[in-house]
């Protein structure tokens, strides 16, 4: 009988790591990243439970101006009902899913310190991305601007995170557009108009931008009444940006 030494080692090695896998297992066993409950290991990091909590949100059909629940049916020359005579200042919308139960909590706690979360958010965002049609044409990535203020009492801005995690084979990340006034709180206005007027004037682009003449894309968290994005995209347009699209994980206002 021929030995075979190679092959000997490498099933050597095989058991060799098996046995450092389960003895890590057993010092360290794989949690939830979004329950911290215990699970085995899996690729995405999540249970179960969090797992099938989160894919209920995602993939319905949506409108792509909007990006509110729509069937194909619904929609005349490619607005929904909900959105037909708005002025949206963006071209297109993409969005991983609704803000409701698994994706709410998991952006909830993104924004309050939990930034391990940014890769399976990323993952659902670089996924919506690819099932928009207009992800070949992006060429800066823009995350939308905390005021300096907010983003020093967080630590950090969560869309510029989550910006860092698409993987886009070539388009760029720019930081020049900025919010250059503190707004209030969105949540507290109920109000579509009142929200349209708390945004009005809040953002600017840096001196040396490159956005003139190029395809960009907002990137945020949430999207509710569409009115910071609107504002951000019509900023961009006033310096000269040739189209803006938009990237949110989740629209709010929504039932499941
Ligand atoms: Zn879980
Ligand atoms: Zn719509």
């Amino acid at each position: 009988m021929v030995r075979e030494p190679k092959k000997t080692l490498i099933l050597a090695k095989q058991a060799g790591d098996f046995a450092l896998h389960g003895f890590n297992q057993l010092l360290w066993p794989s949690v939830c990243i979004n329950c911290r409950g215990s699970i085995c290991e899996t690729d995405n990091g999540l249970c179960n439970q969090c797992w099938s909590q989160l894919i209920a949100c995602t993939g319905a059909d949506y409108c792509r101006r909007c990006g509110r629940d729509a069937g194909k049916a619904g929609q005349v020359e490619g607005a929904c009902p909900d959105c037909q005579g708005k002025e949206i200042h963006f071209d297109q919308i993409a969005r991983a899913g609704i803000y409701s139960q698994g994706l709410q909590t998991m952006i909830l706690a993104f924004k309050n310190g939990r930034t391990e979360l940014d890769k399976i958010l990323g993952f659902l965002a670089h996924s919506a991305l690819q099932g928009s049609g207009f992800n070949k044409e992006i060429e800066l990535f823009v995350p939308v601007p905390l005021h300096w203020s907010r983003r020093l009492l967080r630590g950090y801005n969560q869309s510029h995170i989550l910006v860092k995690k698409l993987n886009h084979p070539a388009a760029q990340i720019s930081t020049d557009l900025v919010r250059i006034r503190r707004t209030k709180a969105q949540p507290a206005m109920t109000s579509p108009v009142a929200r349209a007027r708390n945004v009005a004037g809040a953002f600017a682009v840096r001196n040396g931008h490159n956005f003139a003449g190029r395809n960009i894309c907002l990137v945020d968290d949430i999207k509710t009444t569409g009115a910071t994005l609107n504002e951000c995209a019509k900023t961009l347009k006033n310096a000269g940006a040739a189209k803006v699209f938009a990237l949110v994980l989740a629209v709010a206002g929504q039932k499941m």
